[in-house]
């Protein structure tokens, strides 16, 4: 078996593992994509599935293992997003078939995909500033997985509206066809509309699925609704009979109908809608989008957000009707959340610290120090909240930060830096247009840049 560990990309963070094939496949030169499938996956019968690819272990084989196969699944598919309101079997089951293969639609069939009618997109989508972001830090721009969640229309870091291209979701039409970002014609790609009367609500939308997929070494997540969080917020009737009217009603004047008929999670008062049936709590399986759209409105957080949390999370995971019996213990725990801040800052700074000490020191692809590049490479079981939203709350990592994010030009700067380091070790001479070339940079430069590369090449 021939290992292609040489040749297959690392993976970027939040990159989708379609989109590192789809990189593979471009610079493997091969001249149809059936070829790439058949070098990555041997002669399984493999399609391009974008949300929860299979046969995994198979590739991760091929890769020599450089590639574990859990990172794969957490860290490059929208499994860790689904996962976090199934049952832990149904869960490890589809975890098993992402790994071992399973046939065209299953993983999907199993997690009631097709039946939902929270439809998936029909194309993928893309930030024009991460694109633009990437594309300095790695010199390509990628498909970022938490901009093809269902209902995510803007970008959870930089809070633009996504640009929806002319890829194809679905493996409906073109089965075996990885596309890469870089090869799509920018201008066929269409933004696609939101509202900027929603923009809050897409963007709660956006931080919470971002905040799911990122939840890596959580086992457990799960938000349900207790009998006591009806009761704290007076959806109890005296006999205990929930008041649904009142409900629905704060629901949807909580949310914009237009807002949630664009997510398909509209609530009519007058017949037996999602939310009844959520509310009451009953076996059936709801998709993370409408778990998301709940929580807020009942103000709890889908990920209880701290190390000494993740116990008390598997203790917390079962059903809602578990959730009844233990809900004097469940309320204590969702009133007393561990935020002291300031131990959290003191976490994060040590965590940040050590992530800006080693984005310094690739030389060789170096990457410019920005708050979404630190904020992706942070350990989550140490900083399990999205950095960029609580900076406010860390004064501590906010002026660490504050000093060691570089501009565009401090990047360029540290590029010409280590490039004619590198160059200065082979020849006496730092020729000017080979230093450019090393650091990765054209003209023209900003006059700082320009004063630095003249300094360079001077010496
Ligand atoms: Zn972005």
């Amino acid at each position: 078996m021939i290992l292609l560990v040489a040749h297959f990309p690392s993976l970027y963070p939040d990159e989708l593992l379609y989109s590192g094939i789809a990189r593979y496949h471009q610079m493997s030169g091969n001249t149809s994509q059936k070829q790439t499938v058949k070098e990555l996956f041997g002669d399984r019968l493999v399609c391009a599935t974008v949300d929860l690819p299979s046969h995994l272990r198979y590739l991760s084989e091929r890769l020599g293992s450089v590639f574990k196969v859990n990172d794969l699944i957490m860290k490059h598919t929208l499994y860790p997003y689904y996962r976090a309101f199934i049952p832990q079997v149904k869960a490890r089951k589809i975890y098993e078939l992402m790994s071992e293969g399973a046939s065209q639609g299953e993983v999907h069939a199993l997690l009631g995909i097709p039946a939902s009618l929270i439809k998936l997109p029909s194309y993928l989508k893309y930030c024009r500033v991460c694109y633009e972001e990437d594309f300095s830090t790695y010199y390509e721009p990628y498909w970022h997985r938490s901009h093809q969640v269902p209902g995510v229309c803007i970008c959870p870091i930089h809070k633009e509206a996504l640009i929806e291209s002319t890829v194809s979701y679905t493996t409906r039409e073109k089965k075996f066809e990885f596309t890469s970002l870089v090869s799509l014609e920018k201008d066929t790609a269409i933004n696609l509309c939101v509202q900027p009367d929603f923009l809050n609500q897409y963007a709660m939308v956006a931080e919470r699925s971002y905040e799911l997929l990122q939840s890596v070494n959580l086992d457990t997540i799960y938000s349900s609704i207790s009998k006591t969080d009806l009761h704290e917020k007076e959806y109890l009737t005296g006999l205990g009979r929930i008041r649904f009217l009142k409900l629905i009603q704060d629901f949807n004047a909580y949310y914009s109908q237009e807002f949630l008929k664009h997510l398909q999670c509209a609530v009519d008062d007058q017949c037996e809608t999602w939310l009844h049936k959520m509310i009451r709590g009953n076996d059936l399986i709801f998709h993370p989008l409408r778990h998301i759209l709940l929580a807020d409105f009942m103000g709890k957080n889908l990920i209880l957000g701290s190390t000494t949390g993740i116990e008390e999370m598997e203790m917390n995971q079962g059903k809602w009707q578990e959730n009844n019996r233990h809900e004097r213990t469940s309320a204590r725990r969702s009133r007393t959340p561990f935020h002291d801040w300031k131990k959290r800052d003191m976490v994060t700074l040590t965590e940040v610290r050590e992530v800006t000490k080693r984005i310094k020191s690739q030389k060789l692809k170096p990457q410019r120090i920005s708050l979404a590049t630190v904020s992706k490479n942070l350990n989550k079981t140490k900083v399990p909240f999205v950095l960029e939203k609580c900076l406010h709350k860390l004064p501590k990592t906010k002026r660490f930060l504050e000093k060691e994010i570089e501009t565009t030009e401090q990047f360029q700067i540290r590029r010409l830096e280590l490039a004619a380091a590198r160059i200065a070790k082979e020849e006496t001479k730092i020729e000017g247009w080979r230093l450019l070339k090393a650091a990765g940079l054209n003209s023209p430069l900003r006059e700082s840049v320009v004063e630095k590369f003249k300094n360079l090449i001077l010496y």
